[in-house]
């Protein structure tokens, strides 16, 4: 949106479209926004850290102390016979600061229709909503779409939609309204298998059920897709045994991250991750009993 300035001159206020291209061996990936959304963020919030601790978290690296900015990155990797998109954001479903990733992709030069698998990570509205429009069209129309076993069997059981608590209802929504037209469309993918050439699915659960990161895998390089192992790295990288109340079994959550983060540190290799501050890539490194993402350097080449 234009606003006017100084002499009358236009003060556009619209961001920069947000993709950003890097290589994994022979594999081209790009990360790309689906927009953010800002969490209130009080006390309960994390259950099991004091308020005082939390604020002094953020104040650490210039956040506000009442709310969190979540940014929504899902990534896109071109393998040369496919076009795979890992999780999908919101599409039109979400709140009016995300639903940003048609965008991206189309400034990235991306049509929606050359995606030809889209692979699930977990099943929360965040990265599955934007499978589907509002109006019921699917976003990706010759797309293949990969989802954890172990997640399926979860979200689609009809007694666990019963007894879940008001916060899941949500959830349990968004994968009626997105699979049920696809139920017998959609693969199901195992852990400790390369569900495609170059992606290994690992188990991280926790976080859900069938929650799943990535090992990325091209030419003698690789990368770890890490999910939603952590939410914001100035907390829960800093802090991996703090519980953000979207942690649906915190204890195996809690050992899940420090596991993966472990996993990430002794690798060294590149990691990304759906949540972390745009684009979403970097190191984790040890620091002291915790951890700490560096960020990748931004290259204006490729
Ligand atoms: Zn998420």
């Amino acid at each position: 949106m234009a606003a006017s300035g100084e002499g009358g001159r236009a003060r556009p206020e619209g961001q920069a479209p947000a993709f950003y291209r890097y290589k994994v061996g022979n594999f081209l990936m790009t990360a790309l926004s689906d927009g953010m959304n800002v969490r209130k963020l009080e006390p309960g919030f994390i259950s099991n850290a004091d308020f005082a601790e939390v604020e002094k978290a953020v104040r650490a690296v210039f956040l506000p102390v009442d709310k969190l900015p979540v940014p929504f990155n899902p990534l896109l990797i071109d393998t040369g016979p496919d076009l795979v998109l890992i999780d999908t954001g919101f599409a039109d479903n979400g709140p009016p600061t995300a639903g940003q990733l048609a965008g991206n992709l189309a400034a990235a030069g991306v049509r929606p229709e050359y995606v030809t698998k889209v692979v699930i990570t977990h099943f929360h509205g965040d990265h599955i909503a934007g499978l589907r429009r509002k109006n019921g069209d699917l976003v990706y129309p010759n797309a293949e779409i990969l989802v954890p076993e172990p997640e399926w069997r979860f979200w689609t059981d009809d007694s666990n939609a019963a007894g879940a608590p008001e916060a899941a209802k949500p959830h349990f929504q968004h994968v009626r309204r997105v699979f049920g037209p696809i139920a017998n469309e959609v693969r199901r993918y195992e852990w400790d298998q390369e569900v495609l050439p170059g992606f290994t699915a690992l188990g991280a659960p926790g976080h859900t059920p069938g929650h799943t990161i990535f090992r990325i895998e091209s030419d003698g390089e690789r990368m770890l897709f890490l999910s939603d192992t952590t939410n914001h790295p100035a907390l829960f990288v800093r802090h991996p045994d703090w519980s953000p109340t979207f942690d649906m079994d915190p204890d195996q959550a809690r050992r899940t991250r420090r596991r993966v983060l472990d996993l990430a540190a002794s690798e060294g290799c590149l990691v990304a991750s759906y949540h972390y501050p745009f684009p979403a890539i970097g190191r984790i490194v040890r620091a002291g009993d915790a951890f700490e993402l560096v960020p990748a350097q931004w290259m204006p080449v490729l």
